[in-house]
């Protein structure tokens, strides 16, 4: 077992500038910066140019960007340049680039253009879904650059909410690791267990309530591995190493559809052969099992 590799969406170049959000003349000046760069983002998407092996954002410059809810995203310091998103709708463009999510393209990004997305994306869809003041109902407004929303009428602040979940890679401690298929997903498709910590649970506990409801397992340890933020809509994802306790599978049919040990060869053969499908190169699960498994495996889903 190995550490596990930085997840794909884990990585960023640019600093947050988290001290000028309040700054307004620095944000107009700024806007007003030719260096500037604007990403528009739509329902978390974004236009990408995408190959097979790599994608970059599609910037534009601040005369270009169209009205919209503007959020300061950082300045890279190596060129000083200043980057904002503001949700709009996405433009047709010539050339190849297309509206694009994290999910398909954000493995193939560079470490800039992942950390840029990933947080216009959360921003965005949390603006989108928290457009009210949840103590007294009236609409919110805008400020500190995008990151937080003020209700005129109380003055309560509300920040961008992150919803903390558990993905754990269930081990014997020994040559077998557990995975499991949920029952929406096609015959042959696998991955770790996972679940939302919920109110007044620490994260060991919810990785031994979610994997004792999901397969029945008792764990007798924990090891945190590694997070990812996983905006769809607000999630982050914590990565655990899973001791079991034991290895009598109960699965609860709701969540579980079916779940196995395999042991290295049994999931190296099982992935060669494509009977077994892993979850995909941007997912933080597929970094617990290759981190498990101590090397790369082929195939995913
Ligand atoms: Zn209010």
């Amino acid at each position: 077992m190995s550490e596990i590799a930085k997840p794909a969406l884990s990585r960023s170049t640019v600093d947050r500038a988290a001290i000028r959000r309040l700054d307004d003349a620095w944000l107009a000046d700024t806007w007003a910066d030719p260096r500037t760069r604007v990403l528009l983002v739509e329902d978390g998407r974004t236009l990408v140019d995408a190959g097979d092996v790599a994608a970059r954002l599609v910037f534009f410059s601040p005369d270009e960007a169209p009205e919209g809810e503007r959020y300061l995203l950082g300045v890279d310091d190596a060129t000083g340049a200043a980057y904002f998103a503001v949700s709009a709708e996405l433009p047709d463009i010539e050339g190849g680039a297309r509206p694009s999510g994290l999910r398909g393209i954000g493995a193939l990004l560079n470490d800039r253009d992942a950390g840029l997305m990933v947080h216009a994306a959360a921003l965005q869809l949390w603006h989108a879904r928290h457009t009210h003041c949840p103590r007294c109902g009236t609409p919110t407004r805008v400020t500190a650059a995008g990151h937080v929303r003020v209700c005129p009428r109380d003055g309560s602040e509300h920040f961008p909410r992150v919803d903390p979940a558990v993905i754990m890679l269930v081990h014997d401690g020994n040559e077998r690791c557990l995975l499991g298929r949920q029952p929406s997903w096609p015959q042959g498709r696998f991955s770790t267990l996972a679940g939302f910590v919920e109110p007044g649970e620490s994260l060991e506990q919810a990785v031994a309530r979610e994997v004792a409801e999901e397969v029945g397992i008792p764990i007798v340890g924990t090891r945190y591995m590694g997070s990812q933020p996983w905006p769809f809509p607000s999630n982050l994802m914590l990565g655990f190493f899973a001791e079991a306790g034991n290895d009598q599978i109960a699965v609860d049919a709701e969540e579980i559809a079916e779940a196995r040990w395999f042991t290295r060869d049994e999931l190296r053969s099982a992935t060669e052969a494509g009977s077994v499908g892993l979850p995909g190169v941007v997912s933080i699960a597929r970094r617990l099992i290759e981190g498990w498994y101590s090397d790369s495996l082929p195939g995913s889903w």
